[in-house]
């Protein structure tokens, strides 16, 4: 077999839509559910496996929802990072904004402090063990209450040492980014960067308003924007940067096939995207597999990859280490094409 394009010689990227939980390979799982003495609902790693191969947004988030019972101890949250950020520096991730989901670990009593510290054991140390510089961005799922998502913010407040922004994500349609006004606000205040899945299931307007109501300094996904001009108009102006996912979207039908994703277009109309894998273990790939997708689904050259490379980088929350993103620029520019 062939091996993908991007895996000969990886072109360094970054990664900015990331779950963590959607990182959760079924070895791990299972190893997860013997050390803690959980009991999967599925025979065998196949058997899970093939559960990994659902066919919408709400079996996925069943299934994801589900097998987090196995994330208890510090030590599992470690393991779990240690183990995207070994398979991501293999795909040439130089530096990784990591999402998670603290409300999905307070609701089956494990506290922030465990989950923090345990992903913590793994990031701190990630440019040493993997060549990876982190940062951690906590999400807030749209479909709690606004009220939830504040007592999150508030319990995550002795760990913002550890935490560079907040998100916003699950399920989109029903649940406004204006819903989370005040925690985005409160955010901000405490100096975090803010970040939100906007335009993925719903629509442009949901875009709008997370740039103009909670301040967003990035759009996650922004798929939907391309359907409203105005909007194509003012994210290429105002040059912010959209974290697609292009593999996620054929898994969660939001296109119909790679080959139909706009992502070209989107490229030739100045927007600033950016190339990601959100849910790695369940959407068949990691960030280098997602690059592979695109150059082959939609024939991007060499210089569109390095462009959306190049954007990852820029769009990185590395404002306080401008020397290391200089480097990684230069590292981009640098790079050479393998002859395809
Ligand atoms: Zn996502």
């Amino acid at each position: 077999m062939k091996a993908p394009y991007d895996a000969l010689m990886p072109l360094p990227k970054a990664e900015l839509h990331l779950h963590i939980e959607g990182t959760l390979e079924p070895e791990l799982a299972f190893a997860l559910a013997a050390r803690n003495g959980v009991s999967l609902p599925y025979a065998d790693e196949d058997a899970l496996r093939e559960a990994y191969r659902f066919e919408d947004l709400q079996s996925f988030l069943n299934l994801y929802y589900e097998l987090m019972a196995v994330l208890r101890t510090e030590r599992d949250f470690e393991d779990l990072a240690n183990a995207y950020l070994a398979r991501a520096a293999a795909q040439g991730v130089r530096h990784a904004e990591i999402f998670f989901d603290p409300q999905a670990h307070l609701a089956r009593g494990v506290e922030m402090g465990t989950v923090v510290e345990g992903l913590w054991r793994a990031l701190g140390s990630s440019r040493e063990n993997h060549g990876v510089s982190t940062r951690l961005i906590l999400c807030f799922l749209r479909d709690e209450s606004a009220a939830s998502a504040l007592e999150t913010l508030d319990a995550a407040k002795p760990y913002l040492d550890r935490i560079t922004g907040v998100g916003l994500d699950s399920a989109e349609v029903g649940h406004p980014p204006v819903k989370f006004r005040e925690v985005y606000e409160a955010a901000a205040a405490l100096g975090l960067h803010r970040v939100a899945h906007a335009g993925e299931e719903g629509p442009p307007a949901y875009v709008v308003e997370a740039l103009d109501v909670l301040g967003v300094e990035r759009i996650d996904h922004g798929l939907r924007s391309v359907e409203d001009p105005a909007l194509v108009e003012r994210l290429v102006r105002e040059r912010v940067p959209l974290t697609l996912c292009p593999l996620s979207n054929v898994r969660l039908r939001t296109v119909d096939t790679l080959a139909d994703h706009p992502l070209p277009a989107m490229l030739e109309a100045g927007l600033m995207c950016t190339v990601n894998s959100d849910d790695p273990a369940y959407f068949g790939g990691y960030a280098g597999d997602n690059f592979d997708a695109v150059r082959e689904a939609l024939g991007l050259t060499g210089e569109r990859l390095r462009e959306l490379a190049r954007n990852s980088f820029l769009a990185s929350f590395l404002e306080d280490d401008e020397e290391l993103r200089a480097r990684y620029l230069a590292e981009v520019d640098a790079y050479e094409f393998p002859a395809a």
